[in-house]
């Protein structure tokens, strides 16, 4: 560990797996909401496990609105993805080809690594939701996402 904030897994909060689409994490945030909703239980529960009720209630909404909007679901899902490969040490980083440049006298994709070197990937080759490129200096790579 680098001293990294370590993010919450927002989808193991709602049970759900990342490939799910918005609909199905929609439909299982709505059944965990309504079932740890502080309204639906019962009056002679104990304190303390009220009180968990409660952080769990405030967990799943937190996971919602993550996941729920496409753009701030977008960025998470880029920094889970970025902390599970980072793990192993061989990557640099995950970009989604939006923030590379585009260089037209190579007519590729282009980032820069931090060895100096680039990553060059095509316009053909980044059609993949997922491609990996080779640093063209250093072992590292990077992953570009669409
Ligand atoms: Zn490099």
């Amino acid at each position: 560990m680098d001293g990294k904030k370590q993010q919450k897994d927002w989808y193991r909060i709602l049970g759900a797996e990342p490939y799910e689409s918005q609909a199905e994490l929609k439909l299982k945030y709505q059944k965990l909401a309504l079932l740890y909703h502080p309204d639906k239980q019962s009056a002679d529960m104990p304190a303390g496990e009220v009180e968990e009720l409660v952080q769990r209630f405030i967990e799943i909404n937190q996971a919602w609105k993550i996941l729920g909007n496409e753009k701030t679901k977008k960025e998470y899902d880029v920094q889970r993805r970025e902390d599970e490969l980072m793990k192993n040490g061989l990557i640099y980083t995950v970009v989604h080809l939006e923030d590379m440049d585009w260089n037209d006298d190579e007519q590729c994709y282009i980032y820069r690594c931090r060895c100096g070197g680039e990553y060059l990937i095509s316009k053909e080759d980044a059609k993949n939701t997922v491609s990996v490129v080779s640093c063209d200096t250093c072992s590292l790579t990077l992953e570009v996402l669409q």
